[in-house]
């Protein structure tokens, strides 16, 4: 498959359409960023890489950060930790409350927030230095000592938190958060503050098309029970109340953040990561899923 010119194809004809999306105001760091920008990087299972665009500028991963924290509690607690969050589609917005209500605060899924939040406590509970030891397990799977957080970020996504520190509380008065509420917030931001570009998206995320293995198959990260049960939750949840349709339209597992990126799994072939920060308005990114949908149907290849 010649990826190259397939990525330069799309790319030529989505550029020259308009772009239909919005920029996430709500985070007001999140509003500065240039909306033109527009990066695409295809990895394959057996170390072919291909760019274009803005693909080596990085931007906050925010959403996307929930796959790497899930990983990481499943791979600490395994089974255990279903008790605490569910497997199935919400059919809601990624902060909506209301199921909580009737659910008993077990979350529907770990990437909506609600669900991501219990996973964060689930990590504060487990680990010795939580957000340290959070950054050298994402350094250790992207091979890569440049990854980190952003200050600018977590603390413009706390200065208008609301909506997440009352998930937080909410599902605490549950007890279904063992930790400070204020601890768990933190982490949370600081998670969703993480900036990669999509290269280094797609390398990290490479695990996931390759059975749970990192470094040219040397070292197992998830078992691949877990690796097809985390793409399993991507495929039903990674894209909230438009999960169907990006099932529909693409085909392939991934997951959306509201700084603009998408990461898409083809299981033993790729891992793609796009970037495009307007947004739809379900909070996914208009020209990633316009770019995945061709990607997916001008090769003729999905999980289906
Ligand atoms: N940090 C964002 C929030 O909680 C993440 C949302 C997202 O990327 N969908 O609102």
């Amino acid at each position: 498959m010649d990826y190259q010119l397939i990525l330069h194809e799309i790319y030529e004809i989505i550029s020259a359409q308009k772009d239909r999306g919005e920029l996430a105001s709500y985070i007001p760091e999140l509003a500065k960023v240039n909306p033109d920008n527009f990066g695409i990087y295809l990895t394959t299972v057996d170390k072919n890489e291909f760019g274009i665009g803005d693909c080596y500028t990085k931007f906050s991963i925010q959403s996307i950060a929930k796959v790497l924290s899930l990983s990481l509690a499943y791979k600490i607690l395994g089974e255990k930790i279903w008790v605490r969050v569910g497997v199935e589609p919400s059919g809601t917005p990624f902060n909506s409350l209301v199921q909580l209500e009737t659910d008993k605060g077990i979350p529907r899924n770990p990437f909506i927030n609600s669900g991501a939040l219990v996973i964060c406590d689930i990590l504060v509970s487990q680990l010795k230095n939580p957000l340290q030891d959070f950054l050298s397990f994402i350094r250790e799977i992207s091979d890569n000592a440049n990854v980190n957080f952003s200050k600018s970020i977590i603390e413009s996504e706390r200065s208008v938190g609301y909506r997440n520190i009352a998930l937080c509380n909410f599902i605490k008065s549950f007890g279904n958060i063992i930790n400070d509420p204020d601890e768990i917030l933190n982490f949370y931001f600081s998670m969703c503050s993480i900036e990669m570009s999509c290269q280094e998206l797609s390398k990290t995320f490479l695990f996931f098309a390759n059975n749970g293995f990192i470094n040219s198959g040397n070292k197992q990260i998830l078992s691949i029970s877990q690796t097809k049960r985390i793409n399993a939750i991507m495929q039903t949840c990674g894209f909230y109340d438009e999960s169907g349709e990006f099932t529909f339209k693409v085909g392939l597992p991934g997951k959306s953040g509201v700084g603009g990126g998408i990461i898409a799994i083809h299981p033993n072939n790729y891992s793609i990561a796009t970037w495009s920060p307007k947004l739809n308005k379900k909070g996914n990114s208009y020209r990633g899923m316009r770019f995945l949908e061709l990607l997916t149907t001008n090769t003729q290849s999905s999980i289906f």
